[in-house]
């Protein structure tokens, strides 16, 4: 049984484009990494943010590429993963396990950080990042690393499970954690990326907006089943309502 979870804020990306609908997205969106404590004491995490070397240039990842401009990394000290878990006296060789939710380089930019850990991605997902230049490899596609490749859904440990949900990248998954009192969470990663696509029914953003659409739906009868709290991959508005490490945890 999962014991704690602790939401870290990780930073923020600064997003500026058009989606191939011609939607502008203008937006600056929070970026968070989670990390759970099991019952046997080991340390998961579920996405690792941002990678810590952004404090200093926030185009470090996408300077000189199709995407300059497009996408920049906005942090503080504060907002490296490693400070974030030394707020609770974790260190980066403690962590036991990664769950990545995808490879994107707000959701694996330290995995290399993290050589003690195994990494639990979908193989779908993996497949498709090898050498694909949206998934910048040199944070997370290091030799020193351990992937474990997950087909499909999955109890990766006592009440924790991924579930594929697709459209947002191949072979995204999404995460439910069951909490001792009773309560359950789904991490959405960046299946939903904010509450407003479901208000918007507009999924033109996501790479595959038809299948992003059937996984963003299937998430929500889950949550209704499960009466989850539900967390959206970058949502500015749901922020305020979220308990925040190291001040709090869900348990
Ligand atoms: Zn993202």
């Amino acid at each position: 049984m999962t014991v704690e979870l602790y939401a870290l804020p990780l930073g923020t990306c600064q997003c500026r484009f058009q989606t191939p609908t011609g939607r502008t997205i203008h937006a600056d969106l929070p970026v968070s990494g989670y990390l759970l404590r099991l019952s046997d004491d080991k340390l998961a995490l579920i996405d690792t943010g941002m990678n810590r070397l952004h404090v200093d240039d926030p185009d470090l990842t996408w300077r000189d590429t199709p995407r300059a401009g497009q996408l920049r990394a906005l942090m503080s000290p504060e907002d490296s993963l490693l400070y974030r878990l030394a707020q609770l006296d974790v260190g980066p060789a403690d962590i036991d396990y990664v769950i990545n939710t995808h490879l994107h380089f707000d959701h694996a930019g330290n995995n290399d950080l993290l050589g003690s850990a195994t990494f639990f991605v979908q193989r779908d997902q993996y497949v498709h990042a090898l050498d694909n230049p949206r998934y910048p490899s040199q944070y997370w596609n290091l030799p020193a690393l351990k992937y474990e490749l997950v087909d499909g859904e999955s109890e990766l440990f006592d009440a924790v499970r991924v579930i594929p949900t697709p459209g947002h990248a191949p072979g995204h998954q999404s995460v439910e954690v069951t909490l001792p009192e009773g309560g359950s969470m789904i991490i959405c990663g960046d299946a939903v990326v904010q509450a407003d696509d479901y208000r918007l029914d507009d999924w033109s953003h996501q790479e595959d907006p038809v299948l992003a659409r059937q996984s963003a739906l299937h998430l929500r009868d889950l949550a209704t089943e499960s009466a989850s709290t539900v967390f959206y991959g970058h949502d500015p508005e749901q922020l305020a309502t979220m308990k925040w490490s190291p001040e709090s945890a869900y348990r």
